[in-house]
């Protein structure tokens, strides 16, 4: 195999079936249509900023209808205390804390809690090399969304330029639309 080819399976691995702006942009009702109602959400920078524990009236209205709708949903966080769980009591869901994204392990064990499994499940995370290059290599289907806030730990935020880079890489070779930059 040349080298070209290497990199590009590479960066195939980080490659997400879809970018949504925020979760609220996410299509729903496409997931729905193809079988896909069962919702592992990140937590931090995906669902609240990092430094927030405040579950909005937005994100209420949102988890609420996707239940009536017959979605399920748990939340799947490499963070872990009471922050964490707390959050999950208050938006009406279960909490995996400690997951250790992006070790398959974390995305089996959030499955298992509400008893999905790959084919009928999403992953949906902010972050290129825990959440969408885990459940990448658990075949499940991945959409990335823009970092809530630009508050991250200090190697989070150095991973983000080369987050951004291979972002915008992917973008150019056609393998991921509608990305807008970081
Ligand atoms: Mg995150």
């Amino acid at each position: 195999m040349s080298r070209e080819n290497i990199k590009m399976r590479l960066l195939r691995r980080f490659c997400p079936s879809r970018y949504s702006a925020t979760v609220f942009d996410i299509d729903y009702t496409e997931l729905r249509d193809q079988g896909r109602t069962n919702l592992l959400f990140d937590l931090d920078n995906t669902l609240v900023a990092r430094d927030s524990n405040q579950v909005s009236s937005e994100l209420k209205e949102l988890f609420e209808r996707l239940l009536d709708e017959g979605f399920k949903i748990v939340i799947v966080s490499n963070n872990w205390g009471e922050r964490v769980s707390n959050f999950g009591k208050e938006a009406g869901v279960p909490v995996l804390g400690r997951a250790v994204k992006p070790l398959k392990r974390a995305f089996r064990l959030a499955m298992d809690l509400i008893g999905s499994n790959k084919d009928n499940s999403v992953a949906i995370g902010d972050q290129l090399f825990t959440d969408i290059y885990g459940a990448n290599q658990f075949g499940l289907m991945t959409i990335l969304v823009s970092p809530v806030s630009s508050i991250d730990l200090l190697h989070t935020k150095m991973l983000r330029h080369v987050e951004r880079g291979i972002l915008d890489r992917l973008t150019k070779l056609g393998f991921l639309q509608n990305w807008q930059g970081g």
